[in-house]
């Protein structure tokens, strides 16, 4: 297998990585069992202690550590720094909350007194991808050294130069050896390592495919797992929503990472009375967009994150417009060097058409017109996603009614879907199960210890 960073702004591969041995796996499984004998035996205020010097070396280092997400990923560096932002607060987040939410709970029994205590379950196996390299990695690891768990980490081929990062900031704020380890390993080798004994539980951010295959072998060894996979979030506009505010919010929700995000927006659905008016302005928008470099300020639209992804995502469209969907705009690889394709809308969508059902991780977006509001909630549950969704309506209630009836994990009420450190993440139906982030990402990797006094 290849581990190496291709910048996809160019295609050129500009450094390559070995994968790890089976002895140095073995030697490095081992290291993050021991850690666990000694960090679960380490104070909370001592776990914030590394929390916060992790995020505040990440602050530190914001503008090479977001150099090197946009080098090997394509991110616009503005949204690159935003992304280290992100991840600080998460560390400082469970660094500052995280006792609080781990505290004993006190039960009234019937017969005498009880409580639960929480407490760390081992050495966890996080497998992660490169849409968010350092955000996706905080999530999963800040809440887990808090609780007392050690990690070791598998992150995709594309971005390793992220996941050296990442160790090393856990080196430079003197966390102990084990406590975070950096695996540069297979996809396929990491599925492998799930049957090891030492290894507790295992989170997985990515396809359902390699989400499938992950959850295969934790069934089989009877772990627990966290799964967080694709999506296809619906932006619904109704008539009384207010136009101009919605349609930059379509765009942001579209277009953000390039338009690789789990939770970007993918599905447009507008009510007959306002969608000549939306879709007006919405395709006047992305066709205005200026698509370059990623690392140029000025840039909106970076490349995907791989040749490959592009590839992929072309072909999606090919084989959506030859069943019978129409191109508004775009439709194409750009006519460019590097992993670029140009901002799309697709319309004329229905059952059997690739793009119906499928996840579309890049700059394409699917719109549909439908009746009534009752026909729009219909179109979104019409999917085997349900990760997150958006209404955008001024009637706030009218909001709360229809996010009651979307089959979804997150229901954003005039927002595309979003994250931040105190909102749980994650999803229902393939989208994957467990949640991750707020007081309840904490709690998915822990031993919910009863003890009763009689
Ligand atoms: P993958 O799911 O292949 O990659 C995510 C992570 O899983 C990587 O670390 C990858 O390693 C690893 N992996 C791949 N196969 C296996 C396996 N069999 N067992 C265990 N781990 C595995 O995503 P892709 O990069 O191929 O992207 C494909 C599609 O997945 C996207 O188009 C999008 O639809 C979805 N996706 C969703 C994301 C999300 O945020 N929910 C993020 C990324 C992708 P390696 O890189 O070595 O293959």
């Amino acid at each position: 297998m290849t581990i190496q960073t291709t910048n996809p702004f160019t295609n050129k591969t500009v450094k390559s990585f070995k994968e790890m041995t089976e002895t140095a796996v073995e030697g490095k499984v081992a290291k993050a069992q021991e850690a666990f004998t000694h960090w679960k035996e380490t104070t909370y205020q001592h776990r914030a202690d590394l929390l916060h010097k992790v995020a505040t070396l990440m602050r530190v280092k914001k503008s090479e550590l977001a150099q090197t997400i946009t080098l090997e990923m394509g991110k616009i560096l503005s949204q690159a720094e935003g992304e280290i932002d992100l991840s600080a607060d998460i560390f400082d987040y469970y660094a500052n909350h995280g006792e609080k939410f781990l505290a004993d709970k006190v039960l009234d029994p019937e017969y005498g007194t009880a409580l639960i205590r929480n407490s760390p379950i081992g050495v966890l196996l996080g497998v992660m991808p490169w849409n968010f390299p350092f955000y996706q990695v905080a999530r999963f690891v800040a809440p887990n050294i808090m609780v007392g768990n050690t990690i070791l980490l598998k992150h995709a081929s594309i971005v390793p130069q992220c996941a050296a990062a990442l160790e090393e900031l856990f080196a430079e704020a003197e966390a102990p050896e084990g406590l975070y380890t950096n695996l540069f390993i297979s996809g396929k080798r990491a599925s492998a390592l799930v049957s090891d004994k030492r290894i507790k539980g295992v989170s997985l951010t990515g396809s359902e495919e390699a989400g499938a295959s992950i959850a295969i072998e934790a069934g089989k060894y009877l772990k627990k797992v966290v799964l967080e996979l694709g999506g296809n979030d619906v932006f619904i506009i109704l008539e009384d929503a207010d136009m101009d505010k919605t349609v930059e919010w379509a765009v942001v929700g579209r277009m953000n990472n390039n338009g690789q995000c789990c939770v970007a927006s993918k599905r447009f659905i507008a009510v007959e009375a306002i969608a000549d008016t939306f879709i007006k302005k919405f395709k006047d928008a992305l066709s205005k967009m200026k698509v370059g470099d990623p690392m140029d300020p000025d840039t909106e639209l970076g490349p995907l994150s791989s040749e490959e992804a592009a590839v992929e995502l072309a072909d999606q469209v090919k084989r959506s417009v030859d069943q019978g969907a129409k191109v508004l705009l775009g439709g194409k690889r750009a006519d460019r060097e590097g992993a670029f394709m140009e901002p799309t809308i697709l319309t004329n969508l229905k059952p059997g058409i690739a793009a119906y059902h499928e996840e579309l991780f890049g700059p394409v977006a699917s719109f549909y017109v439908v009746k009534d509001e009752e026909a729009a909630i219909a179109l979104a549950n019409d999917s085997d996603f349900g990760l997150g969704a958006s209404v955008f309506t001024q009637d706030i209630e009218r909001g709360k009614r229809i996010a009651d009836q979307i089959d979804a994990g997150m229901v954003f009420i005039n927002h595309p879907t979003w994250t931040q450190a105190d909102l749980p993440f994650g999803g229902t139906k393939r989208s994957g199960f467990g949640r991750e982030l707020s007081e309840l990402g904490i709690h998915e990797f822990v031993n919910k210890k009863l003890i009763r006094v009689s």
